[in-house]
Protein backbone atom coordinates (compact mmCIF):
# COMPACT_ATOMS: atom_id res chain seq x y z
CA UNK A 1 0.00 0.00 0.00
CA UNK A 2 1.27 3.39 -0.65
CA UNK A 3 0.01 5.93 1.92
CA UNK A 4 -1.89 8.86 1.56
CA UNK A 5 -2.36 8.74 -1.93
CA UNK A 6 -6.03 10.32 -3.03
CA UNK A 7 -8.85 8.36 -2.49
CA UNK A 8 -9.62 7.67 -5.99
CA UNK A 9 -6.14 6.66 -6.82
CA UNK A 10 -6.07 4.33 -3.94
CA UNK A 11 -9.84 2.79 -5.25
CA UNK A 12 -8.20 3.02 -8.91
CA UNK A 13 -5.09 0.75 -7.83
CA UNK A 14 -6.81 -1.97 -6.57
CA UNK A 15 -8.82 -3.85 -9.65
CA UNK A 16 -12.27 -5.32 -8.28
CA UNK A 17 -13.03 -8.87 -8.95
CA UNK A 18 -15.97 -9.59 -11.65
CA UNK A 19 -19.24 -9.43 -10.05
CA UNK A 20 -20.09 -12.53 -10.97
CA UNK A 21 -17.38 -14.03 -9.16
CA UNK A 22 -18.41 -12.09 -5.58
CA UNK A 23 -21.70 -13.23 -6.09
CA UNK A 24 -20.61 -16.88 -6.32
CA UNK A 25 -18.68 -16.22 -3.60
CA UNK A 26 -21.13 -15.09 -1.31
CA UNK A 27 -24.04 -18.10 -2.40
CA UNK A 28 -26.45 -16.59 -5.07
CA UNK A 29 -27.51 -18.26 -7.89
CA UNK A 30 -27.35 -17.27 -11.23
CA UNK A 31 -30.90 -16.61 -12.25
CA UNK A 32 -30.85 -14.48 -8.73
CA UNK A 33 -28.23 -12.01 -10.29
CA UNK A 34 -28.49 -9.44 -12.99
CA UNK A 35 -25.10 -7.95 -13.96
CA UNK A 36 -24.95 -4.70 -14.53
CA UNK A 37 -21.29 -4.42 -16.77
CA UNK A 38 -17.63 -5.74 -14.95
CA UNK A 39 -18.48 -4.51 -11.28
CA UNK A 40 -22.17 -4.19 -10.29
CA UNK A 41 -24.98 -6.68 -10.15
CA UNK A 42 -28.84 -6.08 -9.12
CA UNK A 43 -30.12 -8.90 -6.73
CA UNK A 44 -33.51 -10.23 -7.12
CA UNK A 45 -35.89 -10.44 -4.17
CA UNK A 46 -36.68 -14.24 -5.05
CA UNK A 47 -33.66 -14.37 -2.50
CA UNK A 48 -35.84 -13.71 0.25
CA UNK A 49 -38.13 -17.01 -0.72
CA UNK A 50 -34.90 -19.03 -1.24
CA UNK A 51 -33.62 -18.40 2.11
CA UNK A 52 -36.50 -17.96 4.27
CA UNK A 53 -35.70 -20.64 6.55
CA UNK A 54 -32.12 -19.63 7.13
CA UNK A 55 -31.33 -17.92 10.40
CA UNK A 56 -30.35 -14.33 10.20
CA UNK A 57 -26.75 -12.75 11.19
CA UNK A 58 -26.25 -10.02 13.64
CA UNK A 59 -27.45 -6.82 12.87
CA UNK A 60 -25.01 -3.71 13.24
CA UNK A 61 -25.65 -0.21 13.25
CA UNK A 62 -23.11 2.52 12.89
CA UNK A 63 -24.04 5.77 13.87
CA UNK A 64 -21.55 8.79 14.75
CA UNK A 65 -21.60 11.72 17.37
CA UNK A 66 -23.33 15.10 15.83
CA UNK A 67 -21.11 15.86 12.80
CA UNK A 68 -18.87 18.89 12.48
CA UNK A 69 -17.38 20.36 8.89
CA UNK A 70 -14.29 18.08 9.91
CA UNK A 71 -16.07 14.60 9.50
CA UNK A 72 -16.29 11.74 11.51
CA UNK A 73 -15.92 9.06 8.88
CA UNK A 74 -18.94 6.92 9.61
CA UNK A 75 -18.81 5.30 6.14
CA UNK A 76 -14.84 4.41 6.45
CA UNK A 77 -15.78 3.16 9.66
CA UNK A 78 -18.35 0.60 8.23
CA UNK A 79 -16.46 -0.53 5.17
CA UNK A 80 -12.90 -1.10 7.90
CA UNK A 81 -15.65 -3.48 10.01
CA UNK A 82 -16.48 -5.72 7.28
CA UNK A 83 -13.26 -5.61 5.59
CA UNK A 84 -11.85 -6.77 9.30
CA UNK A 85 -14.46 -9.37 9.94
CA UNK A 86 -14.37 -10.86 6.78
CA UNK A 87 -10.90 -10.64 5.04
CA UNK A 88 -9.02 -10.74 8.70
CA UNK A 89 -11.40 -12.57 10.77
CA UNK A 90 -12.71 -14.82 8.70
CA UNK A 91 -16.45 -14.46 9.17
CA UNK A 92 -19.24 -13.46 6.76
CA UNK A 93 -20.21 -9.75 6.89
CA UNK A 94 -21.89 -7.49 4.34
CA UNK A 95 -21.63 -3.91 4.20
CA UNK A 96 -25.25 -1.96 3.34
CA UNK A 97 -25.14 1.50 2.38
CA UNK A 98 -26.99 4.26 1.06
CA UNK A 99 -26.20 5.51 -2.88
CA UNK A 100 -24.70 8.97 -2.34
CA UNK A 101 -26.94 12.01 -3.91
CA UNK A 102 -24.87 13.63 -6.65
CA UNK A 103 -25.81 17.14 -5.67
CA UNK A 104 -23.47 16.95 -2.44
CA UNK A 105 -21.19 14.92 -4.72
CA UNK A 106 -20.67 17.78 -6.94
CA UNK A 107 -21.26 20.50 -4.03
CA UNK A 108 -19.86 20.61 -0.34
CA UNK A 109 -19.21 17.25 0.55
CA UNK A 110 -17.49 15.15 -2.16
CA UNK A 111 -18.38 11.08 -2.38
CA UNK A 112 -19.63 8.86 0.16
CA UNK A 113 -17.67 5.79 -0.81
CA UNK A 114 -15.77 5.84 2.84
CA UNK A 115 -12.60 6.61 2.20
CA UNK A 116 -8.55 5.78 2.44
CA UNK A 117 -8.11 1.76 2.35
CA UNK A 118 -11.14 1.33 3.35
CA UNK A 119 -13.50 1.93 0.70
CA UNK A 120 -16.26 0.76 -1.92
CA UNK A 121 -15.17 -0.14 -5.37
CA UNK A 122 -15.19 1.26 -8.23
CA UNK A 123 -15.55 4.77 -6.36
CA UNK A 124 -16.57 6.25 -9.34
CA UNK A 125 -19.09 3.89 -10.05
CA UNK A 126 -20.93 3.99 -6.60
CA UNK A 127 -20.85 7.64 -6.16
CA UNK A 128 -22.12 8.41 -9.81
CA UNK A 129 -25.39 6.89 -11.81
CA UNK A 130 -24.50 3.29 -10.28
CA UNK A 131 -27.49 1.27 -11.64
CA UNK A 132 -29.61 3.82 -11.85
CA UNK A 133 -32.21 3.69 -8.93
CA UNK A 134 -32.40 7.80 -8.29
CA UNK A 135 -32.78 8.46 -11.89
CA UNK A 136 -35.87 5.70 -11.56
CA UNK A 137 -37.03 7.69 -8.45
CA UNK A 138 -36.64 11.39 -10.64
CA UNK A 139 -38.67 9.99 -13.03
CA UNK A 140 -41.74 8.43 -10.73
CA UNK A 141 -41.85 11.68 -8.81
CA UNK A 142 -41.65 13.84 -11.98
CA UNK A 143 -44.34 11.88 -13.72
CA UNK A 144 -46.49 11.93 -10.52
CA UNK A 145 -46.03 16.12 -10.47
CA UNK A 146 -47.15 16.19 -13.51
CA UNK A 147 -50.10 14.60 -13.37
CA UNK A 148 -51.74 16.44 -10.96
CA UNK A 149 -51.21 19.76 -12.68
CA UNK A 150 -52.27 18.31 -16.08
CA UNK A 151 -55.08 17.13 -14.06
CA UNK A 152 -56.25 20.21 -12.40
CA UNK A 153 -56.01 21.80 -16.21
CA UNK A 154 -58.18 19.72 -17.61
CA UNK A 155 -61.09 19.58 -15.19
CA UNK A 156 -61.35 23.06 -14.92
CA UNK A 157 -61.50 23.84 -18.22
CA UNK A 158 -63.95 20.89 -19.74
CA UNK A 159 -67.33 20.04 -18.41
CA UNK A 160 -68.35 16.75 -16.64
CA UNK A 161 -69.47 14.53 -19.41
CA UNK A 162 -66.58 15.43 -21.70
CA UNK A 163 -63.85 14.99 -18.95
CA UNK A 164 -65.92 11.26 -18.46
CA UNK A 165 -65.73 10.57 -21.63
CA UNK A 166 -62.11 11.22 -22.12
CA UNK A 167 -61.01 9.53 -18.93
CA UNK A 168 -63.14 6.26 -19.85
CA UNK A 169 -62.55 6.45 -23.72
CA UNK A 170 -64.21 4.22 -26.20
CA UNK A 171 -62.01 1.48 -27.53
CA UNK A 172 -62.94 -0.99 -30.24
CA UNK A 173 -66.48 0.33 -29.80
CA UNK A 174 -66.59 -0.07 -26.35
CA UNK A 175 -66.28 2.59 -23.61
CA UNK A 176 -64.49 0.60 -20.69
CA UNK A 177 -63.33 1.33 -17.07
CA UNK A 178 -59.42 0.24 -16.95
CA UNK A 179 -58.80 -1.53 -13.34
CA UNK A 180 -57.25 1.26 -11.78
CA UNK A 181 -60.18 3.23 -12.53
CA UNK A 182 -62.36 0.50 -11.15
CA UNK A 183 -60.86 0.50 -8.16
CA UNK A 184 -61.35 4.04 -8.12
CA UNK A 185 -65.14 3.49 -8.78
CA UNK A 186 -65.21 0.55 -5.39
CA UNK A 187 -63.57 3.72 -3.09
CA UNK A 188 -66.29 6.08 -3.81
CA UNK A 189 -68.76 3.48 -3.86
CA UNK A 190 -70.10 3.20 -6.66
CA UNK A 191 -70.94 -0.59 -7.66
CA UNK A 192 -71.78 -0.08 -11.53
CA UNK A 193 -69.44 -1.81 -13.97
CA UNK A 194 -70.89 -0.70 -17.53
CA UNK A 195 -69.81 3.20 -17.96
CA UNK A 196 -72.90 3.74 -19.79
CA UNK A 197 -75.32 3.70 -16.66
CA UNK A 198 -73.54 5.97 -14.15
CA UNK A 199 -75.63 8.87 -13.24
CA UNK A 200 -74.60 12.83 -13.53
CA UNK A 201 -73.99 12.74 -10.03
CA UNK A 202 -71.78 9.87 -10.02
CA UNK A 203 -69.66 10.72 -13.35
CA UNK A 204 -69.18 14.29 -11.53
CA UNK A 205 -67.86 12.11 -8.51
CA UNK A 206 -65.97 9.77 -10.79
CA UNK A 207 -64.46 12.93 -12.96
CA UNK A 208 -63.16 15.22 -10.87
CA UNK A 209 -60.83 15.26 -8.31
CA UNK A 210 -61.44 18.87 -7.70
CA UNK A 211 -57.86 19.11 -6.46
CA UNK A 212 -57.34 22.29 -4.47
CA UNK A 213 -54.36 23.72 -5.76
CA UNK A 214 -52.95 26.01 -2.93
CA UNK A 215 -53.07 22.59 -0.99
CA UNK A 216 -50.39 20.77 -3.51
CA UNK A 217 -47.30 19.31 -1.06
CA UNK A 218 -46.04 17.23 -4.22
CA UNK A 219 -42.98 18.72 -5.55
CA UNK A 220 -40.68 18.20 -8.64
CA UNK A 221 -37.41 16.74 -7.83
CA UNK A 222 -33.36 16.78 -9.09
CA UNK A 223 -30.74 15.10 -8.14
CA UNK A 224 -28.84 18.51 -8.27
CA UNK A 225 -27.82 21.03 -5.52
CA UNK A 226 -30.19 23.66 -6.99
CA UNK A 227 -30.88 26.58 -5.25
CA UNK A 228 -32.47 28.54 -7.68
CA UNK A 229 -35.12 25.89 -8.19
CA UNK A 230 -36.38 26.41 -4.10
CA UNK A 231 -39.20 28.84 -5.33
CA UNK A 232 -40.50 28.63 -8.60
CA UNK A 233 -43.85 29.40 -10.97
CA UNK A 234 -45.04 26.77 -13.03
CA UNK A 235 -47.90 27.10 -15.16
CA UNK A 236 -46.62 30.42 -17.08
CA UNK A 237 -47.28 29.24 -21.05
CA UNK A 238 -50.36 30.51 -22.46
CA UNK A 239 -51.50 26.81 -23.32
CA UNK A 240 -51.40 26.59 -19.72
CA UNK A 241 -54.87 28.81 -19.99
CA UNK A 242 -53.66 31.10 -16.50
CA UNK A 243 -53.65 28.40 -14.40
CA UNK A 244 -49.99 29.51 -12.62
CA UNK A 245 -48.89 28.77 -9.38
CA UNK A 246 -45.95 28.95 -6.96
CA UNK A 247 -44.10 25.26 -6.49
CA UNK A 248 -40.74 23.98 -5.71
CA UNK A 249 -37.92 21.76 -6.80
CA UNK A 250 -36.48 19.25 -3.71
CA UNK A 251 -33.53 17.19 -4.21
CA UNK A 252 -34.60 14.08 -5.57
CA UNK A 253 -33.09 11.65 -2.58
CA UNK A 254 -35.58 13.61 -0.22
CA UNK A 255 -38.69 12.30 -2.18
CA UNK A 256 -40.97 10.70 -0.52
CA UNK A 257 -40.31 7.55 -3.12
CA UNK A 258 -36.62 7.67 -1.49
CA UNK A 259 -38.26 6.68 1.61
CA UNK A 260 -40.64 4.30 0.23
CA UNK A 261 -37.90 2.26 -1.55
CA UNK A 262 -35.70 2.11 1.80
CA UNK A 263 -38.47 1.21 3.80
CA UNK A 264 -40.71 -1.34 1.39
CA UNK A 265 -40.46 -5.34 2.04
CA UNK A 266 -41.76 -6.25 -1.29
CA UNK A 267 -43.15 -5.17 -5.07
CA UNK A 268 -46.69 -5.27 -3.77
CA UNK A 269 -45.90 -3.56 -0.68
CA UNK A 270 -44.23 -0.96 -2.83
CA UNK A 271 -47.14 -0.70 -4.89
CA UNK A 272 -49.42 -0.17 -2.36
CA UNK A 273 -47.31 2.41 -0.29
CA UNK A 274 -47.14 4.44 -3.72
CA UNK A 275 -50.96 4.56 -4.15
CA UNK A 276 -51.17 5.70 -0.72
CA UNK A 277 -49.31 8.56 -1.03
CA UNK A 278 -51.45 11.91 -0.49
CA UNK A 279 -50.53 15.02 -2.74
CA UNK A 280 -53.21 17.48 -2.15
CA UNK A 281 -56.46 17.91 -0.58
CA UNK A 282 -59.54 18.05 -2.75
CA UNK A 283 -62.04 21.54 -2.01
CA UNK A 284 -63.49 19.21 0.90
CA UNK A 285 -60.28 19.24 2.51
CA UNK A 286 -59.77 15.49 1.88
CA UNK A 287 -56.89 13.82 1.01
CA UNK A 288 -55.87 13.25 -2.71
CA UNK A 289 -53.65 10.11 -4.01
CA UNK A 290 -51.45 9.03 -6.73
CA UNK A 291 -54.03 5.92 -6.44
CA UNK A 292 -56.78 8.76 -7.07
CA UNK A 293 -54.37 10.33 -10.13
CA UNK A 294 -54.33 6.49 -11.45
CA UNK A 295 -50.68 6.82 -11.72
CA UNK A 296 -50.43 4.01 -9.41
CA UNK A 297 -49.14 1.16 -11.62
CA UNK A 298 -47.00 3.15 -13.73
CA UNK A 299 -45.00 4.42 -10.72
CA UNK A 300 -44.31 0.87 -9.69
CA UNK A 301 -43.72 -0.09 -13.43
CA UNK A 302 -40.96 2.91 -12.80
CA UNK A 303 -39.34 1.38 -9.90
CA UNK A 304 -39.09 -2.44 -10.77
CA UNK A 305 -35.51 -2.65 -11.08
CA UNK A 306 -34.89 -0.03 -8.50
CA UNK A 307 -36.26 -1.97 -5.86
CA UNK A 308 -33.30 -4.53 -6.08
CA UNK A 309 -30.65 -3.59 -4.12
CA UNK A 310 -27.07 -3.33 -6.03
CA UNK A 311 -24.06 -5.68 -5.12
CA UNK A 312 -20.96 -4.07 -5.15
CA UNK A 313 -17.33 -5.13 -3.17
CA UNK A 314 -14.93 -3.35 -0.82
CA UNK A 315 -11.24 -2.92 -1.78
CA UNK A 316 -10.32 -6.29 -0.05
CA UNK A 317 -13.23 -7.99 -2.12
CA UNK A 318 -16.33 -8.08 0.64
CA UNK A 319 -19.56 -8.33 -0.78
CA UNK A 320 -21.59 -4.72 0.06
CA UNK A 321 -24.86 -4.11 -1.05
CA UNK A 322 -25.78 -0.67 -2.09
CA UNK A 323 -29.44 0.48 -1.79
CA UNK A 324 -31.50 3.93 -1.15
CA UNK A 325 -30.84 7.22 -0.08
CA UNK A 326 -28.63 9.71 2.44
CA UNK A 327 -29.77 12.67 4.03
CA UNK A 328 -30.93 11.90 7.42
CA UNK A 329 -31.55 15.68 8.03
CA UNK A 330 -34.43 16.07 5.77
CA UNK A 331 -35.22 12.06 5.02
CA UNK A 332 -34.76 9.51 6.96
CA UNK A 333 -31.79 8.45 5.95
CA UNK A 334 -31.23 4.71 6.02
CA UNK A 335 -30.21 2.01 3.63
CA UNK A 336 -32.83 -0.25 2.60
CA UNK A 337 -34.96 -3.08 4.64
CA UNK A 338 -34.62 -5.22 1.47
CA UNK A 339 -30.98 -4.80 1.26
CA UNK A 340 -30.51 -5.55 5.28
CA UNK A 341 -32.97 -8.84 5.06
CA UNK A 342 -31.52 -10.44 1.97
CA UNK A 343 -27.92 -9.71 3.66
CA UNK A 344 -28.92 -10.95 7.00
CA UNK A 345 -30.05 -14.28 4.84
CA UNK A 346 -26.81 -14.60 2.86
CA UNK A 347 -24.46 -14.10 6.13
CA UNK A 348 -25.48 -16.81 8.02
CA UNK A 349 -26.32 -17.12 11.83
CA UNK A 350 -22.95 -16.58 12.66
CA UNK A 351 -22.51 -13.52 10.28
CA UNK A 352 -23.05 -9.74 10.92
CA UNK A 353 -24.62 -7.05 8.90
CA UNK A 354 -22.99 -4.02 9.21
CA UNK A 355 -25.12 -0.77 8.21
CA UNK A 356 -24.74 3.04 8.72
CA UNK A 357 -27.00 5.45 9.38
CA UNK A 358 -26.75 9.37 8.54
CA UNK A 359 -25.57 12.21 11.06
CA UNK A 360 -25.12 12.15 14.51
CA UNK A 361 -27.01 9.41 16.74
CA UNK A 362 -29.92 11.81 17.75
CA UNK A 363 -31.34 11.98 14.11
CA UNK A 364 -30.11 9.11 12.03
CA UNK A 365 -30.13 6.22 14.95
CA UNK A 366 -33.24 7.81 16.26
CA UNK A 367 -35.28 7.62 12.67
CA UNK A 368 -33.29 3.64 12.13
CA UNK A 369 -34.69 2.39 15.56
CA UNK A 370 -38.27 4.11 15.36
CA UNK A 371 -38.51 4.06 11.41
CA UNK A 372 -36.67 1.39 9.88
CA UNK A 373 -36.56 -1.01 12.18
CA UNK A 374 -40.49 -0.47 13.34
CA UNK A 375 -40.70 -1.31 9.40
CA UNK A 376 -38.54 -4.18 9.24
CA UNK A 377 -39.63 -5.80 12.64
CA UNK A 378 -35.48 -6.43 12.58
CA UNK A 379 -33.60 -6.27 15.92
CA UNK A 380 -30.10 -4.29 16.02
CA UNK A 381 -27.73 -6.29 17.99
CA UNK A 382 -24.93 -3.34 18.19
CA UNK A 383 -24.67 0.20 17.57
CA UNK A 384 -20.86 1.19 16.59
CA UNK A 385 -20.99 5.12 17.72
CA UNK A 386 -18.21 6.37 15.63
CA UNK A 387 -16.18 9.56 16.76
CA UNK A 388 -12.66 11.74 15.84
CA UNK A 389 -10.42 13.26 18.37
CA UNK A 390 -11.12 16.45 15.81
CA UNK A 391 -14.75 16.78 15.71
CA UNK A 392 -14.55 16.14 19.69
CA UNK A 393 -12.48 19.53 19.67
CA UNK A 394 -14.63 21.28 17.88
CA UNK A 395 -17.69 20.20 20.23
CA UNK A 396 -15.35 21.52 22.88
CA UNK A 397 -15.27 25.07 21.59
CA UNK A 398 -12.57 24.45 18.91
CA UNK A 399 -12.43 27.44 16.30
CA UNK A 400 -14.78 27.12 13.32
CA UNK A 401 -12.91 26.12 9.87
CA UNK A 402 -12.98 27.97 6.95
CA UNK A 403 -13.38 26.21 3.65
CA UNK A 404 -10.09 26.37 2.03
CA UNK A 405 -8.00 27.66 4.64
CA UNK A 406 -5.96 25.64 6.57
CA UNK A 407 -6.78 23.54 9.51
CA UNK A 408 -6.07 25.85 12.65
CA UNK A 409 -3.08 24.12 15.36
CA UNK A 410 -5.70 23.53 18.01
CA UNK A 411 -6.82 20.68 15.44
CA UNK A 412 -3.28 19.36 14.80
CA UNK A 413 -1.29 19.40 17.55
CA UNK A 414 -2.24 17.68 20.78
CA UNK A 415 -4.95 19.70 23.32
CA UNK A 416 -6.68 17.63 26.14
CA UNK A 417 -8.49 20.39 27.42
CA UNK A 418 -10.60 20.89 24.52
CA UNK A 419 -10.95 17.03 23.70
CA UNK A 420 -12.26 16.32 27.46
CA UNK A 421 -14.55 19.55 26.73
CA UNK A 422 -15.95 17.89 23.63
CA UNK A 423 -16.47 14.37 25.03
CA UNK A 424 -19.51 15.53 26.60
CA UNK A 425 -21.46 15.06 23.16
CA UNK A 426 -19.93 11.57 23.04
CA UNK A 427 -21.18 11.04 26.25
CA UNK A 428 -24.95 12.38 25.49
CA UNK A 429 -24.97 10.42 21.88
CA UNK A 430 -24.11 7.33 24.29
CA UNK A 431 -26.55 7.88 26.60
CA UNK A 432 -29.37 8.10 23.53
CA UNK A 433 -28.13 5.28 21.88
CA UNK A 434 -28.31 3.45 25.92
CA UNK A 435 -32.30 4.78 26.10
CA UNK A 436 -33.34 2.01 22.96
CA UNK A 437 -31.39 -0.49 24.94
CA UNK A 438 -28.88 -1.59 22.90
CA UNK A 439 -24.88 -1.58 23.23
CA UNK A 440 -22.85 0.94 22.16
CA UNK A 441 -19.18 0.15 21.45
CA UNK A 442 -17.08 3.59 20.31
CA UNK A 443 -14.75 3.30 17.28
CA UNK A 444 -12.49 6.40 17.86
CA UNK A 445 -11.70 7.09 14.05
CA UNK A 446 -7.73 7.75 14.24
CA UNK A 447 -6.34 10.69 11.89
CA UNK A 448 -2.78 11.03 11.95
CA UNK A 449 -2.41 14.13 13.82
CA UNK A 450 -4.05 12.25 17.18
CA UNK A 451 -1.46 12.41 19.81
CA UNK A 452 -1.82 8.77 21.93
CA UNK A 453 -2.89 10.90 25.14
CA UNK A 454 -6.00 12.22 23.33
CA UNK A 455 -6.84 8.93 21.74
CA UNK A 456 -6.50 7.01 25.18
CA UNK A 457 -8.45 10.59 26.69
CA UNK A 458 -11.38 9.46 24.61
CA UNK A 459 -11.85 5.83 24.93
CA UNK A 460 -11.03 6.28 28.76
CA UNK A 461 -14.31 9.09 28.76
CA UNK A 462 -16.56 6.93 26.42
CA UNK A 463 -16.16 3.68 28.74
CA UNK A 464 -16.82 5.45 31.98
CA UNK A 465 -20.09 6.90 29.73
CA UNK A 466 -21.68 3.28 29.50
CA UNK A 467 -19.77 2.10 26.32
CA UNK A 468 -19.70 -1.54 26.19
CA UNK A 469 -15.69 -0.18 24.82
CA UNK A 470 -13.95 2.23 23.16
CA UNK A 471 -11.62 0.84 20.18
CA UNK A 472 -9.15 3.34 18.24
CA UNK A 473 -9.26 2.30 14.33
CA UNK A 474 -6.69 2.35 11.60
CA UNK A 475 -8.60 1.51 9.17
CA UNK A 476 -8.72 4.61 6.76
CA UNK A 477 -5.07 3.92 6.63
CA UNK A 478 -4.27 0.41 7.74
CA UNK A 479 -7.76 -0.95 5.64
CA UNK A 480 -9.71 -4.07 7.19
CA UNK A 481 -6.44 -4.75 9.70
CA UNK A 482 -6.84 -1.40 11.17
CA UNK A 483 -10.36 -2.36 12.52
CA UNK A 484 -9.62 -5.87 13.83
CA UNK A 485 -9.80 -4.45 17.86
CA UNK A 486 -13.05 -3.10 16.97
CA UNK A 487 -14.39 -6.10 15.04
CA UNK A 488 -13.12 -7.93 17.84
CA UNK A 489 -15.11 -5.67 20.14
CA UNK A 490 -18.26 -5.77 18.49
CA UNK A 491 -18.52 -9.33 17.95
CA UNK A 492 -18.29 -9.51 22.25
CA UNK A 493 -20.83 -6.51 22.29
CA UNK A 494 -23.10 -8.52 19.59
CA UNK A 495 -23.75 -11.81 22.62
CA UNK A 496 -24.76 -9.23 25.01
CA UNK A 497 -27.75 -8.87 26.70
CA UNK A 498 -29.95 -6.80 24.02
CA UNK A 499 -33.08 -4.90 25.77
CA UNK A 500 -34.28 -3.51 22.46
CA UNK A 501 -37.08 -1.18 22.41
CA UNK A 502 -38.78 1.74 20.54
CA UNK A 503 -38.31 5.28 22.34
CA UNK A 504 -41.91 5.67 21.74
CA UNK A 505 -45.25 3.95 20.96
CA UNK A 506 -47.52 4.38 18.18
CA UNK A 507 -50.87 5.12 19.89
CA UNK A 508 -49.94 8.95 20.54
CA UNK A 509 -52.34 11.38 19.76
CA UNK A 510 -50.95 14.01 17.06
CA UNK A 511 -52.21 16.33 14.25
CA UNK A 512 -53.25 14.56 11.35
CA UNK A 513 -55.54 12.16 13.92
CA UNK A 514 -58.47 13.59 11.82
CA UNK A 515 -57.49 12.41 8.59
CA UNK A 516 -56.56 8.93 9.91
CA UNK A 517 -53.17 9.65 9.88
CA UNK A 518 -52.59 9.40 13.65
CA UNK A 519 -50.47 6.10 14.28
CA UNK A 520 -47.24 6.92 12.22
CA UNK A 521 -43.76 7.39 13.20
CA UNK A 522 -42.29 11.17 13.41
CA UNK A 523 -39.38 11.55 10.91
CA UNK A 524 -38.20 14.85 12.73
CA UNK A 525 -36.29 17.35 9.82
CA UNK A 526 -33.91 19.31 11.64
CA UNK A 527 -30.40 20.25 10.81
CA UNK A 528 -27.89 17.58 11.49
CA UNK A 529 -25.07 20.10 12.56
CA UNK A 530 -26.26 20.29 16.82
CA UNK A 531 -28.84 18.24 19.22
CA UNK A 532 -30.54 21.85 19.03
CA UNK A 533 -32.28 23.20 15.79
CA UNK A 534 -29.19 26.00 16.18
CA UNK A 535 -26.41 24.63 14.14
CA UNK A 536 -23.91 26.95 15.85
CA UNK A 537 -24.23 25.31 19.14
CA UNK A 538 -21.73 22.28 19.84
CA UNK A 539 -21.56 20.53 22.13
CA UNK A 540 -24.72 19.59 24.37
CA UNK A 541 -26.84 22.52 24.02
CA UNK A 542 -29.84 22.61 26.83
CA UNK A 543 -32.55 25.15 27.49
CA UNK A 544 -33.72 25.55 23.97
CA UNK A 545 -37.26 25.61 22.86
CA UNK A 546 -37.78 23.35 19.37
CA UNK A 547 -39.91 25.47 17.22
CA UNK A 548 -42.01 23.38 14.34
CA UNK A 549 -42.82 25.35 11.58
CA UNK A 550 -44.76 22.87 9.59
CA UNK A 551 -46.16 19.31 10.15
CA UNK A 552 -46.61 17.28 6.94
CA UNK A 553 -47.64 13.83 6.34
CA UNK A 554 -45.70 11.19 4.18
CA UNK A 555 -48.41 8.54 4.40
CA UNK A 556 -46.94 5.95 1.72
CA UNK A 557 -43.34 5.93 3.75
CA UNK A 558 -45.66 5.92 6.72
CA UNK A 559 -44.63 8.42 8.79
CA UNK A 560 -45.13 12.14 9.77
CA UNK A 561 -42.60 15.02 9.26
CA UNK A 562 -42.56 17.94 11.57
CA UNK A 563 -40.08 21.17 10.28
CA UNK A 564 -37.99 22.42 12.74
CA UNK A 565 -37.15 25.72 11.99
CA UNK A 566 -36.24 26.58 8.92
CA UNK A 567 -35.14 23.64 6.89
CA UNK A 568 -34.25 23.91 3.27
CA UNK A 569 -35.35 20.47 1.26
CA UNK A 570 -32.86 21.88 -1.55
CA UNK A 571 -29.22 22.26 -1.26
CA UNK A 572 -27.19 24.99 -2.97
CA UNK A 573 -23.67 25.48 -4.10
CA UNK A 574 -21.39 26.93 -2.37
CA UNK A 575 -18.54 29.54 -3.83
CA UNK A 576 -15.93 26.81 -5.22
CA UNK A 577 -18.16 23.53 -5.34
CA UNK A 578 -16.59 20.30 -5.40
CA UNK A 579 -17.18 19.93 -9.27
CA UNK A 580 -14.14 22.22 -10.07
CA UNK A 581 -11.93 19.41 -9.24
CA UNK A 582 -13.56 16.53 -11.04
CA UNK A 583 -12.77 16.29 -14.56
CA UNK A 584 -12.70 13.51 -17.52
CA UNK A 585 -9.22 12.14 -19.26
CA UNK A 586 -11.20 11.53 -22.76
CA UNK A 587 -8.32 9.03 -23.60
CA UNK A 588 -8.11 6.47 -20.87
CA UNK A 589 -11.84 7.30 -19.81
CA UNK A 590 -10.72 8.00 -16.40
CA UNK A 591 -12.59 9.74 -13.85
CA UNK A 592 -10.18 12.54 -12.16
CA UNK A 593 -10.89 14.38 -8.86
CA UNK A 594 -13.91 12.52 -7.21
CA UNK A 595 -12.16 12.57 -3.73
P1 LIG B 1 -19.07 10.19 6.96
O1 LIG B 1 -19.60 8.85 6.54
O2 LIG B 1 -19.10 10.36 8.46
O3 LIG B 1 -19.68 11.34 6.24
P2 LIG B 1 -16.72 9.35 5.50
O4 LIG B 1 -16.43 8.01 6.03
O5 LIG B 1 -17.41 9.43 4.18
O6 LIG B 1 -17.52 10.22 6.58
O7 LIG B 1 -15.36 10.18 5.46
C1 LIG B 1 -15.35 11.52 4.96
C2 LIG B 1 -14.00 11.83 4.36
O8 LIG B 1 -12.99 11.86 5.40
C3 LIG B 1 -13.51 10.83 3.31
O9 LIG B 1 -12.96 11.52 2.23
C4 LIG B 1 -12.44 10.04 4.01
O10 LIG B 1 -11.41 9.62 3.12
C5 LIG B 1 -11.90 11.04 5.03
N1 LIG B 1 -11.43 10.33 6.23
C6 LIG B 1 -12.16 9.51 7.00
N2 LIG B 1 -11.43 9.00 8.01
C7 LIG B 1 -10.17 9.52 7.87
C8 LIG B 1 -8.94 9.37 8.59
N3 LIG B 1 -8.88 8.59 9.67
N4 LIG B 1 -7.86 10.06 8.16
C9 LIG B 1 -7.95 10.87 7.08
N5 LIG B 1 -9.07 11.04 6.35
C10 LIG B 1 -10.18 10.38 6.72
Amino acid sequence: FVFFSSDIEISRAQSPKAVDVLAKEIGLLTDEVEIYGQTKAKVRLSLLERLKDQPDGKYVLVAGITPTPLGEGKSTVTIGLVQALTAHLNINSFACLRQPSQGPTFGVKGGAAGGGYAQVIPMEEFNLHLTGDIHAITAANNLLAAAIDARILHENTQSDKALYNRLVPVVNGVRGFSAIQFARLRRLGISKTDPGTLTEEEINKFARLDIDPSTITWQRVVDTNDRFLRKITVGQANTEKGFVRQAQFDIAVASEIMAILALTTSLQDMKERLGKMVVANDKKGEPVTAEDLGVTGALAVLMKDAIKPTLMQTLEGTPVFVHAGPFANIAHGNSSVLADKIALKLVGEKGFVVTEAGFGADIGMEKFFNIKCRASGLVPSVVVLVATVRALKMHGGGPNVTAGAPLKKEYTEENLQLVADGCCNLQKQIQITQLFGVPVVVALNVFKTDSPAEIDLVCKIAKRSGAFDAVPCDHWSAGGRGAVKLAQAVERAANQKNGFKYLYMLDLKQEHCNKGFGNLPICMAKTHLSLSHQPERKGVPTGFILPISDVRASIGAGFIYPLVGTMSTMPGLPTRPCFYDIDLDPITEQVKGLF
